[in-house]
């Protein structure tokens, strides 16, 4: 298996590569004049937030054996990070190629700006792009604080492969550096890896697994007023690789849907025949899940996530779920309650939001562990009643700092989660979670 290690190393010697071409075109430039040192700083930054950009596509390109090292809720961390490295550079990129034509021609900002683009036709794409950068930056920041739905953020982020295919041949054309050939190989070698990689992974091995394993909906089955499964089934999915406690981006092929794609975990032991999902109201597309049609064929992308029993270390684990959150927990509760000594802590707001409440009692008494449901505002409840803090973790999980974590719920209490079990000097190697948000 590709580790972090290997890709992380892979990605530095990139850097270094950079650098060592940047150096040999433009490392004379530096200290001549101030002009020679802002062109050169400015082509430095040029190339970095190429970089940066083409590393958001291999980030986000599903790329198996990197979402296998890192999982794709990191990956998706590191994305937004990097993202925010790829603007600023873009923006100094620009910053210092005006200012330093600028100096060099003694002409204001403004009049070498608008030469640039009147004259220079890659020029005036790349500016584009520029602009294409800063709205998708705006958008998706107004997207995000107003909460807007996630098919907005989506679809403006495709605006970003525009840009990408505007802002590429200035630099070919134009870039100081790219009079080396050997740089010139190297570069369009990046993209077509990086780009090919994206396309790959992100479109083909959908559709290959599409033909391959003709997935359908088999059965939807309501689990609670605000739950419902549905089990998907196809043709050799003995050979369709799982693991219980990942997720799947499924797409459902109906007039309605067809164009949206949703992430949704494995809610039953990936050893089943079929895949289940169990998929809880929280938006436009997830209320409407129960007017699914049985026969409707399904793109599932997957499966993808690290939240599996290959990255338990101890024989000693503590679940801990919150509402929905039950999913992967409970994909994974039935491989594992089989060889280790687990627990579960469950909060639901009332009784009758505990999805799976009679095959949690039933996978708890032929196993052998404890369930305990926690609620929040069911009245008159005679079990575990408010918020799950710390005293009910020490009180019901006396053992917990033998245990590993594994936890699964809203954001909110997964933080609240995460603190109280850093604070008990539970090793941050022995906390995991899945989010269920990638962005
Ligand atoms: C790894 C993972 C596993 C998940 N497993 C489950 C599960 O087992 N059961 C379940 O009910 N929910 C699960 N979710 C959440 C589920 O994907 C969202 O609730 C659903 O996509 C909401 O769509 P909507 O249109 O109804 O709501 P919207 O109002 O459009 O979105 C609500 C929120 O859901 C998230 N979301 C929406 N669409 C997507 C998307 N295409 N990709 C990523 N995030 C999105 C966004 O954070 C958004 O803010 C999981 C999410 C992730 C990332």
């Amino acid at each position: 298996m590709v580790t972090k290690k290997t890709i992380k190393f892979v990605f530095y010697l990139q850097v270094i590569i950079i650098l060592f071409f940047w150096w040999s075109g433009s490392g004379e430039l530096l200290g001549t004049s101030t002009v020679g040192t802002l062109l050169a700083v400015g082509r430095l930054a040029g190339l970095f937030s190429v970089f940066f950009v083409l590393m958001q596509f291999a980030l986000i390109g599903r790329i198996t054996f990197i979402e296998r090292a890192f999982g794709l809720d990191s990956l998706a961390r590191i994305h937004r990070r990097q993202g925010k490295y790829a603007m600023t550079l873009i923006l100094l990129h620009a910053a210092l190629m005006i200012t330093s034509y600028a100096l060099a021609h003694e002409v204001s900002v403004a009049a070498q700006l608008t030469e640039f683009v009147t004259t220079e036709p890659e020029l005036l794409k790349s500016f584009l792009a520029l602009c294409i950068f800063l709205l998708t930056v705006g958008l998706s920041l107004y997207i995000v604080f107003k909460h807007l739905k996630y098919e907005f953020w989506y679809y403006v982020h495709l605006l970003n492969y525009l840009a990408v295919l505007l802002a590429f041949g200035h630099q070919m054309k134009l870039g100081g550096d790219f009079a080396q050939n050997a740089f010139v190989i190297y570069w369009w070698a990046f993209y077509i890896i990086i780009l090919g990689g994206f396309v790959i992974f992100r479109w083909v091995r959908p559709l290959a697994l599409f033909f391959n394993h003709q997935f359908v909906v088999q059965e939807v089955v309501p689990e609670t007023a605000q739950a419902t499964s549905v089990i998907i089934s196809g043709r050799h999915l003995e050979n369709f690789k799982r693991e219980s406690g990942q997720f799947m981006i499924v797409r459902f092929l109906d007039k309605r849907r067809f164009w949206q794609a949703h992430p949704f975990s494995l809610s039953w032991s990936a050893n089943n025949k079929n895949l289940r999902a169990t998929i809880k109201n929280s938006g436009d597309f997830t209320s409407e899940i129960s007017t699914l049609k049985v026969g409707t064929r399904v793109i599932v992308d997957g499966m993808y996530g690290v939240f599996t029993e290959k990255r338990m270390h101890k024989k000693k684990i503590l679940f801990i779920a919150g509402g929905v959150g039950i999913t992967p927990i409970r994909s994974l509760l039935e491989d594992v309650a089989k060889s280790r000594d687990v627990l579960l802590l469950y909060s639901n707001k009332v009784l009758s939001d505990i999805i799976f409440k009679q095959e949690l009692d039933t996978l708890a008494h032929t196993n052998n562990f404890i369930v305990h449901h926690i609620l929040t505002e069911e009245e008159g409840y005679k079990g575990e009643s408010g918020r799950l803090d710390e005293e009910k973790i020490k009180r019901l999980v006396p053992d917990f700092i033998n245990r590993e974590v594994y936890l699964c719920g809203p954001d909110g209490f997964m933080d609240a989660m995460i603190a109280i079990l850093m604070k008990f000097g539970i090793k941050k190697e022995f906390i995991h979670f899945e989010k269920f948000s990638l962005h």
